[in-house]
């Protein structure tokens, strides 16, 4: 199963792990929708004990994932929540983490309200510029958690340089990459230690199953993840691993059409009457334009837009669209809008969301894979109601 290609991208994603079956020759590897392995005579098998532990269908997918961000392995999660929080109980009580300040609300919340319960620290700071950051380390610090772009203000956080310093510090440096997907940009490429997806975004892409991913070099850290794994039991299922898998063979092409509609349409809003400002990292005038070319292959299908209207006339314009789904989640095929002061960051304190500038005029979109002229006519209708 372990084909270890120099193909490219595109090439690696379809054959990676996905050799026909031996005994039938079916050209997709079958589903091993079972919880346990026959044994010849006692601690005699082919591999496999138990499918909390591994299961074959799960470890293509693994494999698959792997090659995909160019890490020596990797492990698959029951959501990305679920590989978040197993990697947080690597770490031990006493330990600090240092994590940027634009956070996906979910890990947020399980940062400040669950974790830190369990004698573990953590500061959010910005990351985006230069200063702040470096001297917020601390003697106990031993990660540092990255979102780039960030979520829902598409900052960027150069990884390159957060890994120099990760680096000289002895800390391993750890980036979610769920919003970029590893066709955008790779950050073990960059210096980082650990990657991690939420599967349930662009790498299932279909917004029809939930899972998550975590991806490094390390093999002591592989065994240790591995360990707490199967201690703590957040795997996925076999279906949900096959579905998975299935979908990260079409990332490329998708991505190529999220980011082709996404860059038409930022173009479109940021001319629109209606709108504020427009936040996509593809366009000129965001502020990290330079480092987005340098560290991204493109710019991405998620943008964040603060529209010149009070929540009133905000929420109007939402209900008012016909083919984007207001919906919390991102990455699908099908365009998904949402509010992040209501919906998704409904969990960060108002203080903190003012901060960051989460307005109630701020929307976020997830730019999908339909045809971009039924896109614009879409908000274009939504946006004559404000
Ligand atoms: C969705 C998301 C998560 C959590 O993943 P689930 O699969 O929903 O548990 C973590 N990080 C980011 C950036 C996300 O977008």
């Amino acid at each position: 199963m372990n084909k270890n290609t120099q193909t490219h991208f595109e090439t690696t994603l379809i054959h990676c792990a996905q050799e026909p079956d031996q005994s039938t020759g079916s050209v997709i590897p079958p589903i091993y929708q079972t919880s346990t392995y026959a044994q010849s005579s006692p601690g005699v098998h082919k591999g496999f004990e138990y499918s909390r532990t591994d299961n074959p269908t799960r470890r293509r997918l693994e494999m698959a994932l792997a090659a995909s961000e160019h890490g020596r392995d990797g492990l698959c999660f029951a959501s990305g929540m679920a590989a978040i929080t197993s990697f947080i109980h690597t770490l031990s009580p006493g330990d600090h983490v240092l994590c940027s300040n634009d956070l996906y609300g979910g890990t947020y919340r399980l940062f400040t309200k669950v974790m830190a319960g369990f004698g573990l620290e953590f500061d959010f700071v910005d990351f985006s510029q230069g200063g702040e950051w470096e001297s917020a380390c601390r003697e106990n610090t031993r990660l540092i958690w990255l979102e780039t772009p960030s979520n829902p203000m598409l900052s960027l956080i150069d990884i390159e340089r957060v890994s120099v310093f990760a680096q000289r510090k002895k800390l391993r440096l750890l980036v979610d990459n769920t919003f970029a997907s590893p066709y955008l940009q790779n950050p073990l490429l960059l210096g980082a230690d650990v990657v991690l997806h939420s599967t349930t975004k662009y790498i299932g892409g279909h917004s029809d199953v939930v899972g998550g991913a975590i991806i490094c070099q390390d093999q002591e850290l592989l065994e240790k993840l591995r360990f707490v794994q199967n201690s703590m039991g957040a795997i996925p299922g076999p279906f949900d691993c096959w579905l998975t898998h299935r979908s990260l063979k079409t990332l490329s092409l998708r991505m190529q059409k999220h980011c082709e509609n996404a860059m038409s349409i930022a173009q479109f809003l940021e001319k629109h009457p209606k709108v504020e400002s427009v936040i996509y990292p593809g366009l000129a005038s965001h502020s990290q334009h330079e480092l987005a070319k340098r560290q991204m292959k493109d710019f991405g299908g998620m943008i964040s837009v603060v529209l010149g209207a009070d929540l009133e006339s905000t929420k109007t314009f939402l209900s008012s669209l016909q083919i984007f789904t207001l919906a919390e989640s991102l990455g699908g095929i099908e365009s998904l809008i949402e509010h992040p002061a209501i919906m998704t960051h409904a969990s960060i304190p108002k203080k903190e969301r003012d901060h960051l500038g989460i307005s109630d005029g701020l929307v976020r979109l997830s730019v999908g894979i339909e045809h971009v002229e039924d896109l614009q006519y879409d908000l274009s209708q939504a946006l004559d109601r404000i």
